[in-house]
């Protein structure tokens, strides 16, 4: 952390990764989020009966959830599997835990959170320490518990959200997809959070909401209390703290040029995403919401690339219904039509946790129960899935994306699945797209090696870039720790990308690619070069790209790359790119 002069009120930054660009200026709202050890805190005398009342109601309404998850959990996979909720009731009714806590409050008084996350953590060690395995499981339950009731105590910090007078910058240890969906868009300003890196999912998040963000500032939640005034900016990556004035009158005007930018940009957004040449890109819009539809056209997109439908999933307890899923496509297919949209399939695990499925914790989610695994070992959640989509399908232009395909065999399971749901379908007499267009998504290593294979099953291949690197340089998307490595001009990349793109032409395949490196504009060219057909880029990035795919000669894009391709770092790749585009494009901040 850099401070200008030391003392109360002076100005600090913190630098941490760009990953939303644009400036947003007034007061910070620290989100207190339930994986940052809950800080001691003690609390008025008056407030001791407030406090207690929290946390029955935290317990009355955890009870709640379990028992949907218990029934949902014997329908979807049995009355054994249940069986774990049943030991979460029995700890929630140990009356050692509530008289404890509240002990804790009244007497010590300590915040219901710290004291309830302070005495489970207690017991839990006490269990983490036992020979006995049966214990040691339980102490896992008890980590579960506490997040539970944790989350359920601090669930009025986010109402405080919605209760704020005005908008404000967000900081947060680390948002899950599941935190940030219950927070008012309209009142954020920005994300600035302690962890992550630029294709997480907070970072994901953040420009679906079309505001700056950074992340993986590392001591943001330290420094930075609720109230304080801040200057975010998204583009560098960077969050001051108690601005000067001069610094303040700085950034306004950067602002305003950033506006400028946009407003010129906008201007382009009904033209055709085509080289000078007249090679035609497919542009076209992710979105992670049904209501972020509209956005993705009014920003110049023709479709949409990838809709990830986990957000369906992630913003409640309990699994959404076949009907309750094909109202929602429906809504996006209709809305976007004539326009195609690439319905993802489920995609949760990795860093989305989901609080309607159970996922046992891992030492390494993003290699373990995710995505496709998930839904072919869980029929009951993958087909009223593919029904959704496929009754959707008759009203519009739909496309169906497999995620996290890691072999053929996987391909053709899921492919059965879609068979068997078509046909259960049909028995019903119900209308179905018969020729729904099939895609999987290339974001596994392994699969880039077999396009030839893939291409032979499926009508279209989507690059996942953000798994794909991660895989491939084996560093982990969200940790910024190794953010320095993730490197989406890696020559490594750059070659897999290119193998990937012939192998699927070979075969007559067409190849989108729909990871965050498709919104890079330091790789647009390189991408055009490559042949890419498609790019699916996060609606508030699609102007700036359609701007470069527009003043680009296939030709010389194709040049480009084969340079770019010669050179063996990815800071060489980097100098080379910005150089030509600073060169080439006087009007656009790279
Ligand atoms: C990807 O991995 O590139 C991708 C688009 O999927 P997600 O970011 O949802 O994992
Ligand atoms: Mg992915």
């Amino acid at each position: 952390m850099k401070s200008k002069s030391q003392g109360k009120n002076k100005e600090y930054s913190i630098q941490g990764i760009p990953v939303s660009p644009g400036i947003a200026i007034g007061r910070a709202f620290v989100l207190e989020g339930v994986h940052v050890k809950i800080a001691k805190k003690n609390i008025a005398a008056a407030e001791v009966d407030i406090e207690i009342e929290k946390f029955h109601e935290a317990i009355k309404n955890v009870k709640k959830q379990l028992s949907s998850d218990i029934s949902s959990t014997k329908r979807r996979i049995g009355e054994a599997n249940a069986q774990i909720f049943d030991t979460h009731l029995l700890i929630l009714d140990d009356p050692m835990l509530t008289q404890e806590t509240i002990e804790a409050i009244r007497q010590d008084l300590r915040s219901a959170a710290f004291a309830f996350y302070s005495i489970l953590e207690k017991f839990q060690s006490q269990l983490a320490l036992t020979d006995q395995e049966y214990f040691r499981e339980r102490a896992v339950d008890l980590r579960d518990i506490r997040r539970r009731v944790v989350r359920c105590i601090q669930g009025d910090k986010t109402d405080f959200l919605k209760s704020l007078e005005g908008a404000a910058i967000v900081i947060a240890h680390d948002l899950a997809p599941s935190d940030t969906i219950t927070l008012d868009r309209h009142k954020i300003l920005g994300f600035a959070t302690d962890v992550g890196g630029k294709t997480s999912h907070s970072a994901i998040l953040a420009r679906s909401f079309r505001v700056p963000a950074s992340v993986g500032l590392r001591y943001v939640t330290k420094y930075v209390k609720s109230g304080d005034r801040l200057i975010l900016d998204g583009s560098a990556g960077k969050v001051l703290i108690n601005p000067s004035e001069t610094t303040l009158k700085k950034y306004y005007k950067k602002r305003e040029q950033i506006d400028e930018i946009n407003i010129k940009l906008t201007k382009i957004k009904d033209l055709p995403a085509r080289t000078l040449d007249g090679k035609d890109i497919e542009l076209a819009a992710n979105i992670e919401f049904t209501d972020e539809a509209e956005n993705g056209i009014k920003y110049g997109a023709r479709g949409i690339g990838l809709f990830r439908s986990d957000y369906l999933y992630l913003a409640r307890n309990d699994l959404p219904t076949e009907e309750e899923q094909f109202i929602e496509y429906r809504k996006v297919v209709e809305k976007i039509y004539p326009y195609p949209v690439i319905i993802r399939t489920l995609d949760v695990g990795g860093d989305k946790e989901p609080q309607n499925i159970h996922i046992e914790s891992e030492a390494n989610p993003f290699l373990g129960y995710r995505a496709i695994r998930i839904s072919l070992q869980e029929p009951d959640i993958f087909i009223p899935q593919l029904k959704a989509i496929l009754r959707a399908s008759v009203y519009g232009n739909v496309k169906l994306l497999f995620p996290m395909i890691s072999s053929m065999t996987e391909l053709y399971e899921a492919k059965a699945m879609l068979e068997k749901a078509k046909s259960e379908l049909i028995k019903k007499n119900k209308s179905i797209q018969y020729n729904l267009e099939v895609g999987a998504m290339i974001e596994v290593p392994a699969a880039a090696l077999i396009t030839d294979k893939i291409s032979e099953e499926v009508d279209f291949l989507s690059i996942g870039t953000n798994d794909l690197i991660q895989y491939m340089l084996a560093v982990d998307r969200g940790n910024e720790r190794v953010a320095y490595l993730y490197k989406d001009l890696h020559p490594a990349v750059l070659r897999m990308i290119k193998e990937i793109i012939l192998a699927a032409h070979q075969k007559g395949t067409w190849v989108g690619m729909c990871g965050e490196m498709a919104g890079n504009p330091l790789a647009t060219l390189i991408l055009i070069g490559l042949s890419i057909d498609e790019l699916s880029v996060s609606p508030m990035l699609l102007p700036e790209i359609k701007k470069i795919i527009r003043a680009t000669d296939f030709k010389e894009a194709a040049k480009l790359a084969e340079k770019a391709l010669t050179f063996s770092t990815a800071v060489e790749v980097e100098t080379f790119m910005l150089r030509y585009m600073r060169r080439k494009f006087k009007d656009l901040i790279f």
